[in-house]
């Protein structure tokens, strides 16, 4: 494959991204941190409790899926979300291990433009991030 393989996506030459850990993306709504069962039950060992107690704390259902649940008080801040640091940092969810990479996000230039709007880390000063990486977690993130 040359660069100039039509086949290879806008993104070819990779992009700009380095996260602040601002924590920008674990607040606000709409948005829904969903998890497996597999990764709730990493959770739970992580925090040293059972699945049960874990669900009962930390999750909600919609959807018939599972997901973490927000702090509506303070700008529906994911429940881990402390200041402006992830609890559970080493055992978080795919869907944030693997943002901004996400195919919605990927789609075109445009939709990668309107997520840098709500993602500091996505600017011009940033380090490239090549195209073998992001492919890769493109395909964690709808794995
Ligand atoms: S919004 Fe972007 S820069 Fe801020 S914590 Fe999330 S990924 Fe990192
Ligand atoms: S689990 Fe951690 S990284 Fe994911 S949204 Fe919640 S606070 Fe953010």
């Amino acid at each position: 494959m040359t660069s100039q393989d039509p086949a290879l996506p806008w993104y070819k030459e990779g992009l700009r991204f380095k996260c602040t850990e601002c924590g920008k993306c674990c607040t606000g709504a709409p948005g829904f941190v969903w998890i497996t069962q597999e990764e709730m039950e990493a959770m739970a060992r992580h925090l040293a409790i059972s699945v049960d107690l874990f669900k009962r704390r930390y999750v909600r259902i919609r959807n018939n899926r599972l997901c973490l649940v927000e702090k509506k008080s303070e700008n529906n801040a994911c429940i881990f979300l402390e200041g402006k640091r992830c609890q559970i940092y080493q055992v978080r969810p795919k869907q944030c291990r693997t943002f901004p990479w996400w195919k919605e996000n990927l789609h075109s230039e445009e939709s990668w433009n309107v997520a840098a709007r709500d993602c500091e880390g996505i600017n011009d000063e940033a380090p490239i991030v090549p195209l073998s990486q992001i492919t890769e977690q493109l395909e964690k993130s709808h794995t």
